[in-house]
């Protein structure tokens, strides 16, 4: 793994550069590089043997000018007040670059889940859940599921919530399973979305995509769909890694079978199909035509950046390239698409399921797919038009001028209040 940007301060460089290139005042600029507010709070939860054990949370609320914060709860022993601040400011770019009528959340628990047995999960899950049932509901804060956190935990969030306020609101909370009001589409959105702006990019690009080589960092929920769906289209998937190394076979190899060897195994790694096993870094390096980082952040430093041998990168991941290595890949002609408009599938189907949840009727999985599909193409599209119009030499650039630029314009819009 590359040296550790500061998430937060990663966030506000983009802002910073992205804001040279529109017509916002600085005043308004300070205001939508900081979150509105972050609860901390500590969850003192019982154990399986009697004692208690103390775990710290958060949750940041960043922005809700253009609708309810959204975004996701993360399970992970590195979550810091810094990085949870971070992701919930790009859920509001990535919630505005979509067009989505949401904004811009996100929180966590400093836990390791693997240490506890289910049902202690279950009781911090409910502790959390109860802490933030002042802040959340339909029209406050919808969360989601993030790293290490999935259906099982949504569901009980829900319940908590709905038990607690003595009614049923499913659109509470995104990421549910079907039989608690989730949505079709939505465990395969994140690696759908990556695909379709690879698949726009190449186009813009004149690049073909049938034949194309890719390589995936990260073989779980997004990096695993993205494979799948990119051979799919066409392209040949010839390397992938997860924690534990890389596999690599010059023909490509079948994304479904080495996702069904990771199932058995516990890794790709000693998937039958591969001629060779590389590292992670060899992944990241390789001479392909599309790259899918699809792990965690900081995943390219500057140094790494050097060795990036790809001609598109399509980010699965949040955050996987420091703000150096973004420097040293523009310089070298990478064509970046920015996480907030890649993986933004997983925050698109999540609107998509609450409005079925506010509905109450729901979408077929076609439905879901085409509706999602538009989304991106327009995104896409509108990041191309800036990325033109101002000349930028950067995509991520662009995708900020245009999310920031309507946050400010709804932020603007509202008036001030004293
Ligand atoms: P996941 O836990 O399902 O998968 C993560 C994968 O990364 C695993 O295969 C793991 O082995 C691998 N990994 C971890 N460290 C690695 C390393 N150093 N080198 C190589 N592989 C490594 O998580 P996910 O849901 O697929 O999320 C992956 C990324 O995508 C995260 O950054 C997440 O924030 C982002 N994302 C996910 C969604 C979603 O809907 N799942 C939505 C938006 C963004």
């Amino acid at each position: 793994m590359a040296e550790d940007a500061n998430p937060f301060e990663s966030l506000q460089s983009q802002i910073d550069e992205a804001a040279t290139h529109i017509d916002v005042a600085d005043d308004v600029i300070e205001r939508l590089k900081y979150p509105e507010r972050v609860l901390e709070t500590n969850l003192t939860v019982e154990l399986d043997d009697g004692t208690l054990e103390r775990f710290k949370a958060f949750r940041s609320q960043f922005n809700g000018d253009r609708g309810p914060y959204k975004g996701g709860i993360r399970y992970h022993p590195q979550v810091s007040r810094d990085e949870v601040k971070a992701l919930s400011g790009w859920m509001t770019y990535k919630t505005a670059i979509v067009d989505i009528p949401l904004g811009g959340g996100k929180g966590g628990i400093v836990i390791d889940p693997d240490n506890y047995s289910e049902s202690e999960l279950e009781r911090v899950t409910r502790t959390f859940a109860t802490e933030l049932r002042p802040l959340i509901g339909e029209d406050r804060d919808v969360p989601a599921p993030d790293v290490n956190t999935g259906q099982r935990e949504m569901n009980w969030i829900k319940d908590t919530y709905e038990t607690l306020e003595n009614t049923t609101e499913p659109g509470v909370i995104t990421g549910k399973n079907l039989a608690s009001g989730g949505s079709e589409g939505r465990v395969e959105a994140t690696g759908r979305s990556t695909v379709l702006a690879a698949r726009e990019a190449f186009d813009y690009l004149d690049k073909d995509l049938e034949g194309a080589t890719v390589a995936v960092q990260g073989y779980g929920n997004a990096g695993w769909i993205a494979a799948k769906l990119i051979d799919e289209m066409g392209a040949t998937v010839v390397a992938a890694s997860d924690s534990s190394g890389g596999i690599y076979n010059p023909d490509g190899f079948d994304p479904v079978a080495a996702k069904d060897h990771k199932n058995e195994t516990g890794s790709i790694v000693g998937y039958e199909e591969s001629e060779e096993e590389i590292t992670n870094e060899d992944v990241l390096t390789m001479d392909v035509d599309l790259l899918i980082p699809a792990a965690l952040e900081n995943a390219i430093d500057a140094d790494l950046a050097e060795a990036v041998e790809a001609d598109v990168i399509s980010e699965a991941a949040n955050g996987p390239l420091t703000p150096a290595a973004d420097e040293v890949l523009e310089g070298k002609d990478v064509f970046v698409i920015p996480d907030i408009l890649a993986n933004a599938g997983g925050v698109t189907v999540s609107y998509f399921e609450w409005v079925q949840n506010r509905d109450r009727f729901y979408w077929s999985e076609e439905k879901v797919n085409e509706e999602l599909e538009g989304h991106i193409v327009n995104a896409f599209d509108a990041l191309v038009e800036t990325y033109e119009e101002h000349n930028l030499d950067n995509p991520r650039t662009a995708a900020y001028v245009v999310a920031i630029q309507r946050v400010a314009n709804s932020f603007e819009e509202s008036g001030s209040w004293p």
